[in-house]
């Protein structure tokens, strides 16, 4: 595995695979690495030629009050794990703007519920960012996990629309041993936040597997287990366009947002009717 921190030589690296027809797939992540991302790099191995991993904690997804100074970082354990996973280059540059940098790339409708309603320029700083990076890795598929349900939707829709000929690629969410989603910021929950944020996979399953058709009695059903210190959302919907649902008829996705202390999870799970 090469390490990477040159923006010219990613690119020009990219643009020689392109010239050669290689297929090149490509996990974007911001680091500080777990299984969840080891599964994706692990399944995205089997799908390309050349295999990129890019670690950048980017400035621009972050809104003024959040955790952008004290996002966990470890660069050489995040090397190890992406060797280990089958990593070809990790891409890890200092910085991805230069100064000149004016563009932004905005989404649309799917962006402004939800996380977007919670983070205002949020899903503006993840377009922005994957949008420079594929154009410097220049890959043909790209694979996000399902954990970040929205920004899956969002950076599926922005390379459909762009005709970015990438494939985006749904990765599985990844869990602990005792049901919690795998996530960097994990490592802020105390032993007793930990604990009760159990409680928000366990809502969501008992909304997926309640037997009601009715969206309104499955969430109260899923609220009453749910412990937390602030919810921002708790609701079921069209897994394309992201908006509420009354009716359980069609696959579905249930999403949450529960804050415990400082740290603000996210969750989801599939619902067939
Ligand atoms: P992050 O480093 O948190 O920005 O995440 C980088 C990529 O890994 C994104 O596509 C995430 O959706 C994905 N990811 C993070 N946590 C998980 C998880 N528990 N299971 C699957 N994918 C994940």
């Amino acid at each position: 595995m090469d390490i990477i921190r040159s923006l010219d030589t990613m690119h020009a690296l990219a643009l020689g695979w392109r010239a050669r027809g290689k297929k090149v797939g490509f996990v974007p992540t911001m680091g500080y690495l777990h299984r969840g991302h080891t599964t994706l790099i692990e399944l995205m191995r089997q799908r390309c030629e050349i295999l990129v991993v890019s670690i950048y904690v980017n400035p621009l997804q972050f809104g003024p009050n959040e955790d952008l100074s004290r996002y966990p970082r470890d660069p050489e354990g995040d090397s190890r794990r992406c060797e280990g996973a089958g990593c070809d280059i990790l891409f890890m540059p200092d910085n991805l703007y230069p100064p000149d940098f004016r563009t932004t790339v905005s989404v649309g409708a799917v962006t402004t519920r939800w996380e977007g309603a919670e983070r205002p320029t949020h899903f503006q700083g993840v377009a922005t960012v994957v949008c420079r990076l594929f154009g410097l890795v220049q890959p043909t598929a790209a694979m996000f996990g399902e954990k970040d349900f929205q920004q899956f939707t969002v950076l599926q829709s922005m390379a459909r629309d762009l005709a970015m000929g990438i494939e985006i690629v749904p990765g599985p969410l990844v869990r602990d041993h005792d049901g919690l989603a795998l996530s960097s910021r994990n490592v802020y929950l105390s032993p007793i936040e930990r604990h009760r944020a159990l409680s928000l996979h366990r809502a969501l399953f008992l909304i997926r597997d309640h037997t009601s058709t009715s969206a309104a009695e499955r969430l109260a059903a899923g609220r009453a287990v749910l412990d937390c210190d602030g919810l921002d959302y708790l609701a079921i919907v069209d897994p394309d366009t992201l908006e509420p649902v009354d009716h359980i008829d069609r696959p579905l996705r249930a999403i949450a947002a529960a804050r415990y202390g400082r740290t603000r999870l996210l969750d989801n799970v599939a619902l067939e009717p």
